[in-house]
């Protein structure tokens, strides 16, 4: 059975989902589990300024309580999702060591103080050379920063760009994806398959098939699965396709981390 590992709730500034919504949700969809990962966008473009900063000891208090009242046949772990800009990786090492988190996710909302999700990121560049400069800073924060465990929706640009995904392909950022996967499979790190990019209409999870088995070819063996549900509704969307994908993708095994370490489960 599966787990879906990536996933928001009313700690979220995007969210207002109950954490017991989102547990029911999880055991109606007949999961084994579910890792909440609420967001930590530090300097945020984005007005009011906080609003992705969550009360750090007050979301370890909930999650730490619903983890000791979750430890039988469901099981619900406690992460965070990471908003990684160049000026942040010092700070963010520092919130992972405090937290005692049993799953970091590391992803890039913001390139160059401007959020993806806005066009103001598009402006002004055509679609290679925006979607190139969304990967190139992939690599950035890959140099300066290793304190997480896998790294978010590698793709997540394709969400937002004017066109989404419909040119977008493996192949025409082939060198930049290839750099990123070794990297990651070289720095020991893991990626996610992120369902997200089937609810926002993309006909391609987050990153696409072609990336998730790329990163497989690499060497890659680390691979998480999250919906990035931010209400009940959404928890464990489109898993039904979850396990042809990855086996296509030429994996085995899905992956939880729990205390940081990763703990491999066999794909049903
Ligand atoms: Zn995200
Ligand atoms: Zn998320």
């Amino acid at each position: 059975m599966l787990w879906d590992t990536h996933m928001h709730c009313y700690f979220s500034g995007d969210s207002e989902a109950d954490p017991d919504d989102m547990i029911k949700a999880a055991k109606a969809a007949g999961l084994s589990g579910l890792c909440f990962t609420d967001h930590l966008d530090y300097d945020f473009p984005f007005d009011p300024p906080g609003l992705f900063e969550p009360d750090l000891d007050a979301y370890g208090e909930a999650m730490r309580a619903l983890r000791a009242a979750h430890t039988g046949d469901f099981r619900v772990l406690h992460g965070i999702e990471l908003g990684v800009q160049p000026h942040l990786h010092e700070k963010l090492a520092r919130v992972v060591a405090d937290g005692a988190y049993d799953f970091v996710i590391c992803s890039s909302h913001t390139v160059d103080g401007m959020d993806l999700y806005y066009k103001d990121f598009y402006e002004g560049k055509d679609e290679h050379t925006a979607y190139l400069r969304y990967f190139t800073s992939i690599l950035e924060n890959l140099d300066g920063f290793s304190d997480f465990d896998v790294y978010g929706h590698i793709d997540y640009v394709v969400r937002y760009g004017p066109n989404t995904n419909k040119f977008f392909t493996y192949d025409a950022y082939a060198d930049v994806l290839d750099a990123i996967l070794q990297k990651l499979v070289d720095m020991g790190k893991g990626i996610e398959i992120n369902t997200g990019g089937f609810k926002y209409g993309l006909g391609h999870p987050n990153p696409c098939e072609d990336i998730l088995k790329r990163y497989r070819a690499l060497g890659g063996e680390i691979i998480t699965i999250g919906s990035d549900a931010h209400e009940p509704k959404h928890v464990a969307y489109d898993f039904a396709k979850v396990p042809g994908i990855l086996r296509e993708a030429g994996f085995t095994h899905f992956t939880v981390f729990e205390n940081r370490k990763p703990v491999f489960y066999p794909l049903p």
